[in-house]
């Protein structure tokens, strides 16, 4: 039966990260009232980056919305990496805190990797410490802090799709440690066929187009065109780009996506917007995980999102 394509599904990440923020709010309430836990997150921001700040505000705000005792560690810029290996060493012993979240990037004089690792992976809210990367490296998920753009990425793509990706062809663009390397072990411990194209990668439209599940992790604007796309496929644009944008005016700019968003809505099956897809799923995700955090720490029940 032929059927008639009138443009794909938008998925509503604002949508579904309210529903996840609910979901931790009310899964928050039920752990204090029988066991007296409080969600912990602690913040660590070391300079002055106006971006870095921003989105660590945000996080802050989100964290007391749902009901998480939050703190947030400002640090000067000069500051050192012993004081901050210090700071997370206190932060690992405080047990008002179940996770830890280390803004990046740190100033140049400091260790990032030294930074992430000395994190106590059960506070590891990020999913960057080896051990959690091994977890989910060697089919773990259940077990593993998940990175939280694609644990986000992840539920988009289960309510599109369903739990089981058997059968299924994923192409991942972008071999990031944050995006595109986890994203391909969620898929591929979700049964999809994965392959992860990169900047090397040889003839990337045509690889594209054998995807059912394409997700686009890689900081070019636009760069994914409609006729890279499957007929019908799940699209998820992880990218985040700022471009010019004189017809709101001079010196006006706005976000795009890694994906010609105009162009691929039309061959989808289903896509993500930006702003308003990946994006909010990020941040409730960072909750979802430091109230996962909360659950192990006092021994109860770990909510599913
Ligand atoms: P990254 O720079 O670490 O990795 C980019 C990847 O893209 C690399 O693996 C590289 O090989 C690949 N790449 C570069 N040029 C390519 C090309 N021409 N063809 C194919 N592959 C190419 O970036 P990242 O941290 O993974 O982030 C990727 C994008 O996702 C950025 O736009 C970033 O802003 C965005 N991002 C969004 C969120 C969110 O919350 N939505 C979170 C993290 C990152």
């Amino acid at each position: 039966m032929a059927t008639e394509t009138s443009g794909a599904k938008v998925i509503d990440g604002k949508l579904l990260a309210e529903d996840v923020v609910a979901a931790v709010k009310a899964a928050t309430s039920d752990l204090l009232n029988t066991t007296g836990t409080k969600p912990g997150i602690a913040v660590v921001i070391v300079g002055e980056d106006p971006a870095s700040q921003v989105y660590v505000a945000s996080k802050g705000r989100k964290a007391r919305e749902c009901g998480f005792h939050s703190v947030q560690h400002t640090l000067t810029e000069d500051t050192s990496e012993a004081d901050l290996l210090d700071l997370i060493d206190s932060l690992n012993n405080d047990p008002a805190i179940h996770g830890i979240l280390v803004q990046l990037p740190l100033p140049k004089h400091i260790d990032e990797g030294r930074v992430i690792q000395t994190i106590v992976p059960d506070k590891d809210v990020d999913g960057f410490h080896y051990i959690n990367v091994g977890k989910l490296g060697t089919g773990a998920v259940d077990s593993a802090f998940v990175p939280c753009t694609p644990a986000g990425s992840m539920i988009m793509i289960e309510r599109q799709l369903g739990r089981d990706l058997s059968g299924l062809t994923a192409v991942v663009i972008g071999r990031s440690n944050i995006v595109g390397k986890p994203m391909a072990n969620l898929l591929l411990a979700a049964n999809a066929t994965v392959t992860v194209a990169h900047s090397r990668t040889k003839d990337l439209p045509a690889l594209a187009r054998t995807a059912d599940i394409l997700v686009a992790a890689v900081g070019r604007p636009q760069m994914v065109k409609g006729d890279w796309i499957k007929p019908g496929a799940t699209v998820i644009d992880v990218g985040i780009n700022r471009i010019d944008a004189p017809e709101k005016g001079e010196g006006k700019t706005r976000l795009v996506g890694d994906v010609d968003y105009a162009e691929a809505a039309k061959v989808a099956g289903a896509i993500t917007p930006v702003p308003g897809g990946v994006g909010p799923m990020t941040i409730a995700m960072l909750m979802a995980n430091t109230l996962v955090a909360a659950c192990r720490a006092a021994g109860v029940q770990i909510p599913k999102f």
